[in-house]
């Protein structure tokens, strides 16, 4: 099983990347699994017709012990099984402390064994990389971890972070960097200046995604480019960086070398 985190700022595209990544997963023809760590709970939308899926933490207020799978993982696009973790009540509780309590829920009720995912996709918020957002990376979740940025300040800050956080559990088993997906926003010099972030935390920039108005047309649809576009070039872009991404994770789908 390749298991991935995305991590970014709020807002960099890492709901969207990662939505696109999945869907040109399941056009290869395997299990795919994404979970949003996001307490904005958008992380699948794209994948289920725009639709929200209901959160881990919502149901487990709601039905509390009676909680099933069925009512936490719903197939969306191409099988894709979306999962979003949700947030607290605003004001009161730990995001983090809820990623955890999802995490504990979905094994509990055996989604893996059920399921059998070929990938699973962590889709995380990365301004605070607190003890909570940095459990994906922890506790042997995602074993590879790949940061959106852009060359905005904010963002190549937030990257920063998260390296930083990798690189405080390096050599305890944790997730490994395999590097930067440059989701551009077309600032001034902004290739140099990921190139830059990406030397200093010694990790390399995967690929480049160009801004595309195809994000946007698709997205209003409540699909991925993949689906609403699969012959434009971006669909073409994100399938690029799946080949690239199962490249630097050295993944051989198992249940492809079957077939
Ligand atoms: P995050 O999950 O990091 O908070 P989102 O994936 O929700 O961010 O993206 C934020 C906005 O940026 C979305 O409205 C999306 O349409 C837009 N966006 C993301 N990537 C691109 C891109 N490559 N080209 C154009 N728009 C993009
Ligand atoms: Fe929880 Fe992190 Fe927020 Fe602290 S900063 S309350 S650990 S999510
Ligand atoms: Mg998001």
């Amino acid at each position: 099983m390749l298991k991935i985190a995305i991590y970014g700022k709020g807002g960099i595209g890492k709901s969207t990347t990662s939505s696109n990544i999945s869907a040109a997963l399941s056009e290869m023809g395997l299990r795919v699994m994404q979970i949003g760590c996001d307490p904005k709970a958008d992380s699948t939308t794209n994948l289920c017709a725009g639709k929200p899926v209901n959160t881990v933490l919502n149901m487990l207020r709601e039905k509390g012990d009676e909680i099933a799978l069925a009512d936490i993982v719903k197939e969306g696009y191409n099988g894709v099984l979306c999962v979003e973790a949700g947030g607290p009540t605003p004001g009161i509780g730990c995001a983090g402390r809820g990623i955890i309590t999802a995490f504990d829920k979905l094994e509990e009720l055996g989604a893996y064994e059920i399921y059998q995912p070929d990938v699973v996709l962590y889709d995380v918020l990365g301004d605070v990389v607190c003890g909570g957002f940095a459990m994906p990376i922890r506790g042997g979740y995602a074993e590879h971890v790949f940061v959106v940025s852009s060359g905005e300040k904010m963002a190549i800050y937030a990257a920063a972070n998260i390296a930083l956080a990798i690189k405080n559990f390096k050599g305890r088993g944790y997730a490994k960097m395999q590097g930067i997906i440059l989701n551009a926003r077309n600032v001034a010099n902004e290739i140099e200046l990921v190139n830059e972030l990406a030397q200093e935390i010694e990790t390399k920039v995967t690929r480049v995604l160009p801004r595309s108005a195809s994000v946007q047309e698709a997205e209003e649809k409540g699909q991925t480019v993949i689906e609403a576009l699969p012959d434009s070039e971006m669909a073409d872009e994100y399938r690029a960086l799946v080949k690239q991404i199962m490249e630097v994770c050295e993944y051989v789908p198992e249940s492809l070398c079957l077939k």
